[in-house]
């Protein structure tokens, strides 16, 4: 895959995807500047997507940086915006250090290309030589920014693919930006900080939102519409279920991660980290002394 730049998906609202790990960027102008949501893997890579909004030719000056949720191929890039304000959920701005801290030991630990991803070695070198800059605005629930004729609205509606993702959703576009809370190239990505019980609540939130017209932006993949995410939406909660099932039955966790069931919409061994984080998640039964 190239680097094809960015393209209008709505009213002034674009997308640009990217070849390493398959990242989209969102970029909403307005009168008095514009918002990039997500910035991808390393400083490298943000001045690229600088470039590209470059490319279009409008004279645009980037005021604001959404990033979805706290993972480094939608956050590294942050470093390339220094006029713009970063915002992000409160839980990106606890955790981002220790998580910059953990991905970098990964890389480190394996500096290879990554075909199947995208990526090559000297993406790696750039992703390890990134000083990460956080967000410099945080919320818990929601903000907004107003970018004089539009206001772009960041939403938290509850954990998902990690605890601090949210939607950023252009009103008067019917668009919205859902990070990797849903994904079309892939399927959705359960990490050893995804909380899969509540996943598809948070969902079901955002789906509020939505109507027959809207268009959607996955962290990664085609611009999809609300039937795609509800699917998703629905897929998850199977997943949901047949883990509650097990621990409800009293499975160990070793039994839970290692049998198939034919309701489960993934492959199991994609699932293991989602069981593994349930079975840490659910409320254990209160025990009377
Ligand atoms: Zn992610």
């Amino acid at each position: 895959m190239a680097r094809t730049g960015f393209h209008e998906v709505a009213d002034r609202v674009f997308v640009a995807r990217y070849p390493q790990w398959d990242v989209n960027v969102g970029l909403v102008l307005g009168r008095d500047g514009a918002v990039v949501v997500d910035t991808r893997a390393s400083s490298l890579q943000g001045f690229e997507v600088l470039d590209d909004i470059r490319r279009l030719g409008m004279d645009v000056t980037v005021t604001h940086v959404v990033n979805t949720h706290i993972h480094f191929d939608h956050v590294f890039g942050n470093t390339a915006f220094s006029a713009a304000t970063v915002h992000a959920h409160a839980n990106v701005g606890r955790g981002l250090e220790a998580d910059v801290e953990r991905i970098k030991a990964l890389f480190r630990a394996d500096p290879d290309d990554g075909p199947e991803l995208g990526y090559t070695s000297r993406d790696v070198v750039e992703v390890l030589a990134t000083d990460v800059r956080g967000p410099d605005c945080t919320f818990e629930h929601s903000a907004t920014i107003d970018l004089g004729d539009r206001p772009v609205s960041l939403t938290w509606a509850g954990r998902g693919h990690t605890d601090g993702d949210i939607c950023v959703h252009i009103a008067d576009a019917d668009a919205m930006f859902l990070g990797d809370l849903v994904e079309e190239s892939a399927d959705p990505s359960f990490g050893g900080d995804c909380w899969p019980l509540e996943w598809s609540d948070t969902l079901t939130s955002h789906l509020n939102w939505l109507g027959p017209e809207s268009v959607v932006m996955p962290g990664h993949g085609t611009p999809v519409d609300a039937a795609f995410v509800q699917r998703q939406r629905d897929d998850i909660e199977r997943v949901a279920r047949v883990i509650r099932e097990r621990h409800a039955e009293g499975w160990t966790l070793e039994a839970a991660v290692a049998e198939p069931d034919d309701r489960l919409p993934y492959p199991l061994p994609a699932l293991e980290a989602a069981i593994r984080r349930a079975w840490e998640q659910v409320p254990q039964p209160t025990t009377r002394s």
